[in-house]
């Protein structure tokens, strides 16, 4: 969206169409210029796909690869389609608002935009640091606001470590909308000040991120500072299949079921082209399988609720229950499967 603004503004006059997949947008018909974005990795055989497509329509057009996905595995791209991809973020079009305009089929009900890019931490099974390497602030976010739309979405990686924050919270709440950060925010940054300070914004849910046991001391006096200055809902993301073991992730969701808030699992998934999953060295494919098993039948969203009752029936009250309770499932999906 940002690429569509940029375009339109500097190569005047110029017509930008704008498509998901193979789908060739009506009225075009003969492009100077395509330009693929890309997101997941799994995903990149579909987006290698897509640009044979395009090569093959429109072989004069001059074809362009970005977005995190092709940024993490660029090689693999290259093997397939001869194309170098741009590697992190697109500068240019990072000065320009979003072009609403395109809304892909959905219906849009929030801005999206960042007040900052990059992150101070390196954390190993993070990405941030190949497509985003650089930590910087933007001051002009609120180019990126649609006034239209009720809702503000900002995608930022670790807003938290931001010297504009104070200035930043001003800015929202002056735009008076409700605000979500999709990404989490980081608990070991949230103290008693930045509790108070965003308890004056619209912002629910409160996510965070619990990725390693270690965390535990900041995850929990984050929830109970939330608590204590907000009455918003508080979800919290749970990196699973990394180098955690199935025990350790068990006891993390343990402790946020009793706390009362939402845990949200994230599995770690390594960066390659390839859909297949493959297990963390403490996880095998069956536990993985039986939790997500698990998270679409009893659960709304992959969302674990406060449910304690729920809870201890769907994975005991042990980590030794957890793990076996995973493999009934398991089990039991498998013998469906036979019938
Ligand atoms: S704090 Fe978050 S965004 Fe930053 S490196 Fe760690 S996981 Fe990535």
């Amino acid at each position: 969206m940002k690429i569509a603004m940029y375009l339109k503004k500097r190569r005047k006059p110029c017509e930008v169409f704008a498509t998901v997949g193979t789908k060739i947008p009506q009225g075009l018909t003969r492009p100077l210029e395509i330009f693929v974005t890309t997101l997941f990795t799994w995903n990149l055989k579909g987006v290698v796909k897509c640009i044979q497509f395009y090569a093959d329509r429109f072989p004069r057009a001059r074809i362009r690869v970005g977005g995190i996905a092709a940024s993490l595995v660029p090689e693999y791209v290259t093997s397939m389609t001869g194309i170098v991809p741009h590697k992190g973020l697109f500068g240019k079009a990072e000065a320009y608002p979003p072009d609403y305009s395109f809304t892909f089929n959905r219906k849009l009900n929030a801005s999206i935009t960042f007040m900052s890019r990059g992150c101070v931490r390196q954390c190993r099974f993070c990405s941030v640091r190949v497509h985003e390497p650089e930590f910087f602030v933007k001051n002009n976010w609120q180019r990126d606001i649609c006034l239209t739309l009720p809702a503000i979405v900002f995608w930022d990686n670790n807003w938290l470590a931001s010297p504009n924050l104070s200035d930043d919270c001003d800015r929202i709440e002056k735009l008076g909308k409700t605000i979500d950060f999709n990404q989490g925010l980081d608990a070991r940054l949230y103290n008693k000040t930045v509790a108070r300070r965003l308890s004056f914004l619209k912002l629910n849910p409160i996510r965070f991120a619990f990725d390693y046991a270690s965390q535990e001391r900041h995850v929990l006096r984050a929830i109970n500072l939330a608590k204590q200055y907000s009455k918003s809902e508080i979800r919290v993301y749970v990196l699973y299949n990394f180098k955690d073991t199935p025990e350790d992730f068990f006891n993390r969701i343990l402790l946020l079921n009793k706390h009362g808030v939402l845990a949200f699992p994230m599995e770690y998934r390594k960066p390659t082209s390839e859909a297949t999953r493959f297990p963390g060295p403490h996880w095998n494919t069956q536990l993985l399988r039986a939790l997500k098993l698990s998270l679409v039948f009893y659960y709304r969203k992959g969302m674990i609720t406060q449910s304690r009752k729920s809870f201890q029936s769907i994975y005991g009250n042990t980590a030794k229950q957890f793990v076996s309770k995973l493999y009934q499932i398991y089990e039991y999906d498998k013998s469906l499967k036979r019938q």
